[in-house]
């Protein structure tokens, strides 16, 4: 089942950064204080294919910040610091965009879907139980 999909715009504090996101209008968002540096940002991903996310604006001006394994790239914007997106530990193919970096206009719900009582372990198993959200298509279909 296909639905209306918007573009979404975004970027970092300063605006060098920007970039768009085609996801539905209500997005669900997680609220992820499992993982210790999104708890120290106090971010808010919001989960899309990589292929509904494109980078208008400023690559050279992001830096990547990795930790533990690695795996998870956390992209920053190297004049402000904000981090509007990055790529999931969990999934290379997705990109977690920080809901507060998006424009306001064209977001008209959003849920927000608590972690708090999943660590790695179960957020792996929860991965497991939802197939859309391991998928990375709970905001685009
Ligand atoms: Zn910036």
């Amino acid at each position: 089942m296909s639905v209306d999909l918007v573009k979404h715009t975004g970027g970092c504090h300063c605006g060098k950064v920007r970039f768009e996101v085609l996801a539905k209008a209500e997005l669900k968002a997680y609220d992820c204080n499992s993982c210790s540096i999104c708890v120290k940002k106090g971010m808010l991903p919001v989960l899309v294919p990589k292929e509904n996310f494109k980078l208008l604006e400023g690559e050279e001006h992001i830096s990547c910040y990795t930790f533990n394994t690695h795996q998870a790239k956390h992209y920053f914007c190297t004049t402000c610091g904000i981090h509007p997106f990055y790529q999931p530990r969990t999934n290379p193919n997705g990109r977690g965009i920080s809901l507060h970096c998006l424009d306001e206009g064209t977001v008209k719900k959003v849920n927000i879907v608590p972690c708090n009582a999943l660590d790695w372990k179960n957020w792996q198993k929860y991965l497991d139980e939802n197939p859309k959200a391991r998928n990375l298509t709970e905001n685009v279909e």
